[in-house]
Order: C-alpha cells, then structure tokens, then sequence
C-alpha cells in the first residue's frame, strides 16, 4: 500500500511520491485541494485544477505567486507524475473547483484517495463529487460524529427564503452570512431562485468575474445604504462588524449559513438572529457511503472527529487510524 505520513508542522506527506498534500506551510511539490487555505500560494510547485488555479491568483495576488509554479491538472485524466505515477484529479464537491487526488504506483497498482474537503451532496454550484475505488483513503472527517446528519438543500434553501422574505415585509434588511469563497455562491444561487436583488461585500464581488458563469448566479453590487431596500446582503462572517449601515442601524436581522447550526449554541456563538445548516463539508452517513464507494483496505481520517470516526470504522471491521492523534496507542490499551 502507498505510504502516508503528517509530519507535525507542514502536514501530510506522501514520501515515495515525492507530494504534500495541502501542507500548512512551503513546500517543495504540493496538491492544493482548493483555494480555502490561505497558504495556497508558497509551495514551489503547486498541482491544482484550473479554477483552483485562477481562485488562487485572484484572492491572494501573483506577487505571492510570482516565483512559483502552479499547474493546473484536467479532471479525471491520468496524469505521468515523477518516475512510475499517475495521478488524476476528481472533483470533490465542497467549493467550486475543489478536487480529490487519486494516485496509482505503476509498479503494482496500489492506489491511493485523498478527499481533501469535500462532500458528496450535490449543491447549486461546486462540481458533483466524484469517488474512485482506491486502496488507501484518505479521508476528511470534519462531521464524523452520528448526530451530524444535514436536512436535505431544498430544505435549507425554503427556510433561508423565507427568513429573507419575512425580514424584507418587516421592513428591515436580511444579511447572510457565509465565507466569500463557496459557501457566498451557494448563498447567491439561493438568492436567485427566490429573485432578490444582492449587496455583496468586496472579497465576494472580486471573485465575480472568474464565477458568473456558474448556473444561477446574480447579479451583486457593493453595499450602499441608501438604495439597499429590497435587498439581500451577503457577508463573509468576519467582515459584519466593520460594515457602516447607515440608516439601517438596528434595522436588520441576520443569519449565518454553516454545518454548526446543527449545534444548539451554534447561534449565540456567532451572535445572529437565525442559523441555517448549509455546509460544505460530508456529514456522517455520506462519510460512510464513501467508505462504501471507495472500498479501501486501509483508512486514515485526518480533521474534525478523527478519532471517533475511525473507531466507528474499526468496530464495522474496517482497518481505519486518525493521521492527527494517536488511536494506536488507545486500541492497545483496550
Ligand atoms: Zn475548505
């Protein structure tokens, strides 16, 4: 089987092929899962696709860039990676141009699945996920607890329309809060369905142009006080408390769009009015679909409940370890 090691500060390693995957800090030759992390940039060569690619210039600058390499990789195509690899990118559904990397060593046919962030649940606008069997998978299990189960998106969707409609006929001013990349656009395609006008802010709007060709984007312009009657305003979280409302002061009602609403307290730790199960991420029985789909002799789970999920797959008989903490320590032990 293909090795995979996390080494404490840079992250996960694959030593014969030569790759981090997502590391944390610069590396030598890198796979970018997606263009969350804001350390995207540093590696000398980074593998992506070519959204991800672009997603990278935009957001964070080519100065950052500038000296290094970043090659965007087709979907699903093998690609000859170092001496006796191929690699292959599928789309992984958590953001637009997300991707898992597939690996086959040549020499026996072992292969290996790394997730990265991902979910199986097909949204309005990251590309459908799309699994491979593969020996070793590596997988992402942010929501690897049972009770971590979302409502289907049409759900989610009727219950953010109709908070934004009941707001508008108080008079007052819906903001929706989500992060500008991914969980903005599944907020804009929402919007659109229901025909409301949007005020997006910067970091949202400066994506636009690589974006607008998804299905079911609006149209958004930048916040302005006094014409944003009727409007929808979309927020990255952390941005809220710098926006001047103007006149709309004590006049809005928000909500923040996230996996966490499915934890009660969820709502009184992101101070909003309301909160909405929208997330980008798997929760725990598409985790164990995956498993299904992937057939895997061996499991690593690495962020989130590592631990609790590779205990659920090792008491359904499959080999399973956390990459972050040391379960072989605790299986010993019992
Ligand atoms: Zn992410």
């Amino acid at each position: 089987m293909i090795e995979v090691v996390r080494r404490p500060r840079q992250g996960l390693f694959l030593p014969e092929a030569d790759l981090w995957l997502d590391p944390s800090s610069k590396a030598e030759r890198a796979f970018i899962s997606h263009a969350h992390a804001d350390h995207v940039a540093r590696n000398r060569l980074s593998l992506c696709s070519a959204l991800t690619a672009d997603l990278i210039r935009v957001r964070y600058g080519t100065s950052k860039t500038g000296a290094q390499e970043v090659r965007a990789l087709p979907w699903r195509i093998p690609v000859p990676w170092k001496k006796g690899w191929e690699i292959r990118l599928l789309p992984a559904g958590h953001i637009v141009g997300s991707a898992m990397l597939h690996l086959t060593r040549l020499s026996d046919g072992a292969t290996l699945l790394y997730t990265g962030d991902y979910k199986l649940r097909t949204g309005l606008t990251a590309e459908p996920c799309e699994l491979m069997p593969a020996d070793t998978l590596v997988m992402e299990t942010t929501f690897g607890l049972p009770r971590f189960v979302f409502p289907p998106l049409q759900a989610t969707s009727e219950a953010v329309l109709q908070f934004v409609n009941e707001t508008l006929a108080e008079g007052r001013l819906p903001i929706l809060l989500g992060y500008s990349l991914g969980k903005a656009q599944e907020i804009l395609a929402i919007l659109h369905q229901g025909g409301h006008p949007v005020m997006c802010h910067d970091s949202i709007l400066k994506l636009m142009p690589l974006l607008q060709a998804l299905p079911g984007m609006p149209e958004c312009r930048p916040f302005d006080a006094n014409s944003a009657q009727d409007h929808v305003l979309v927020f990255p979280p952390q941005s809220i408390r710098e926006l001047n409302l103007g006149a709309w002061t004590g006049k809005t009602r928000s909500a923040m769009l996230s996996g966490w609403a499915l934890e009660k307290s969820a709502r009184f730790r992101y101070r909003v009015d309301a909160m909405f199960p929208l997330s980008d991420h798997a929760d725990y029985p598409e985790l164990w679909e995956t498993v299904q789909m992937v057939r895997p002799r061996r499991i690593y789970t690495v962020h989130g409940h590592t631990l609790e999920f590779a205990a659920d797959l090792r008491r359904k008989g499959w080999e399973a370890w956390s990459l972050e903490r040391d379960d072989q320590l605790e299986l010993s032990l019992e």
